[in-house]
Protein backbone atom coordinates (compact mmCIF):
# COMPACT_ATOMS: atom_id res chain seq x y z
CA UNK A 1 0.00 0.00 0.00
CA UNK A 2 1.04 3.02 -0.79
CA UNK A 3 2.52 5.55 2.08
CA UNK A 4 1.14 8.62 3.06
CA UNK A 5 2.31 12.12 3.15
CA UNK A 6 2.87 11.90 7.27
CA UNK A 7 4.32 8.26 6.33
CA UNK A 8 6.96 9.63 3.88
CA UNK A 9 7.96 13.07 6.28
CA UNK A 10 8.29 10.50 8.97
CA UNK A 11 10.79 7.81 6.71
CA UNK A 12 12.47 10.96 5.47
CA UNK A 13 11.24 10.12 2.22
CA UNK A 14 9.45 13.51 1.87
CA UNK A 15 10.59 16.89 2.88
CA UNK A 16 9.79 18.97 5.56
CA UNK A 17 11.16 20.56 8.23
CA UNK A 18 11.55 18.30 10.89
CA UNK A 19 12.09 19.67 14.40
CA UNK A 20 11.94 16.93 16.59
CA UNK A 21 12.39 12.82 16.12
CA UNK A 22 12.97 9.91 18.67
CA UNK A 23 12.10 6.43 18.62
CA UNK A 24 8.50 7.57 19.34
CA UNK A 25 7.35 10.36 17.71
CA UNK A 26 8.37 12.75 14.98
CA UNK A 27 7.58 16.44 15.19
CA UNK A 28 7.80 18.89 11.99
CA UNK A 29 6.30 22.18 10.91
CA UNK A 30 3.25 22.78 9.15
CA UNK A 31 3.42 23.33 5.60
CA UNK A 32 0.59 25.91 5.79
CA UNK A 33 1.01 27.35 9.18
CA UNK A 34 -1.86 29.19 10.83
CA UNK A 35 -0.27 30.42 13.65
CA UNK A 36 3.48 31.96 14.47
CA UNK A 37 4.16 28.39 16.05
CA UNK A 38 2.58 25.27 14.00
CA UNK A 39 4.13 22.28 14.66
CA UNK A 40 2.62 19.11 13.35
CA UNK A 41 3.27 15.52 16.02
CA UNK A 42 3.07 12.18 14.82
CA UNK A 43 3.53 9.27 16.55
CA UNK A 44 6.07 6.56 14.50
CA UNK A 45 3.61 3.65 14.36
CA UNK A 46 0.99 4.50 11.79
CA UNK A 47 -2.39 4.72 13.96
CA UNK A 48 -4.68 6.50 11.29
CA UNK A 49 -6.95 8.41 14.21
CA UNK A 50 -7.79 8.98 17.75
CA UNK A 51 -10.63 6.53 16.65
CA UNK A 52 -7.63 4.06 16.19
CA UNK A 53 -5.66 4.21 19.31
CA UNK A 54 -4.99 0.91 21.37
CA UNK A 55 -4.20 0.08 25.23
CA UNK A 56 -0.63 -0.73 23.87
CA UNK A 57 -0.42 2.57 21.66
CA UNK A 58 -0.29 4.60 25.49
CA UNK A 59 3.90 4.61 25.13
CA UNK A 60 3.24 6.56 22.02
CA UNK A 61 0.51 8.94 23.53
CA UNK A 62 2.30 10.13 26.46
CA UNK A 63 5.72 10.32 24.80
CA UNK A 64 3.63 12.84 21.82
CA UNK A 65 2.41 14.64 25.15
CA UNK A 66 5.95 14.81 26.58
CA UNK A 67 6.76 16.14 23.48
CA UNK A 68 4.48 19.02 22.49
CA UNK A 69 5.41 20.44 26.37
CA UNK A 70 8.89 20.51 25.50
CA UNK A 71 9.14 21.74 22.05
CA UNK A 72 6.22 25.01 23.71
CA UNK A 73 8.98 25.61 25.68
CA UNK A 74 11.89 25.67 23.01
CA UNK A 75 9.47 27.42 20.61
CA UNK A 76 9.00 29.70 23.63
CA UNK A 77 5.37 29.75 23.75
CA UNK A 78 5.00 27.72 26.92
CA UNK A 79 4.26 30.80 29.13
CA UNK A 80 2.29 33.17 26.63
CA UNK A 81 0.16 29.66 25.88
CA UNK A 82 -0.83 27.72 23.16
CA UNK A 83 -3.24 24.47 22.14
CA UNK A 84 -2.70 20.95 21.05
CA UNK A 85 -5.30 19.98 18.45
CA UNK A 86 -6.02 16.75 17.14
CA UNK A 87 -8.81 16.07 14.36
CA UNK A 88 -10.46 13.00 13.77
CA UNK A 89 -12.34 11.81 10.94
CA UNK A 90 -14.44 14.08 8.05
CA UNK A 91 -16.49 15.97 10.49
CA UNK A 92 -13.72 16.70 12.94
CA UNK A 93 -11.32 18.14 9.75
CA UNK A 94 -9.29 15.60 9.55
CA UNK A 95 -7.63 16.28 6.04
CA UNK A 96 -4.57 12.96 6.43
CA UNK A 97 -4.94 9.61 7.73
CA UNK A 98 -2.26 9.08 10.28
CA UNK A 99 -3.23 10.45 13.48
CA UNK A 100 -1.06 13.72 14.59
CA UNK A 101 -1.66 16.84 16.95
CA UNK A 102 -1.46 20.19 15.99
CA UNK A 103 0.80 22.23 18.15
CA UNK A 104 -0.44 26.49 17.78
P1 LIG B 1 -5.66 17.93 9.52
O1 LIG B 1 -6.63 18.80 8.79
O2 LIG B 1 -5.57 16.54 8.93
O3 LIG B 1 -5.85 17.92 10.99
O4 LIG B 1 -4.24 18.63 9.33
C1 LIG B 1 -3.40 18.36 8.27
C2 LIG B 1 -2.29 19.39 8.32
O5 LIG B 1 -1.22 18.92 7.55
C3 LIG B 1 -2.69 20.74 7.75
O6 LIG B 1 -2.50 21.76 8.73
C4 LIG B 1 -1.77 20.93 6.54
O7 LIG B 1 -1.32 22.25 6.38
C5 LIG B 1 -0.62 19.99 6.87
N1 LIG B 1 0.02 19.41 5.71
C6 LIG B 1 -0.60 18.87 4.60
N2 LIG B 1 0.31 18.42 3.73
C7 LIG B 1 1.53 18.67 4.29
C8 LIG B 1 2.86 18.42 3.85
O8 LIG B 1 3.13 17.88 2.78
N3 LIG B 1 3.87 18.81 4.69
C9 LIG B 1 3.62 19.41 5.89
N4 LIG B 1 4.69 19.76 6.61
N5 LIG B 1 2.37 19.66 6.34
C10 LIG B 1 1.34 19.29 5.54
Amino acid sequence: MEKNIFEKIRDEEAQSSIVYKDEYVTAFLDIDPSAPVHILLIPNKKIESLNDIKEEDSIYLSKLLLTAKNLAKKHNISESGYRLITNCNKDGGQEIPYLHFHLV
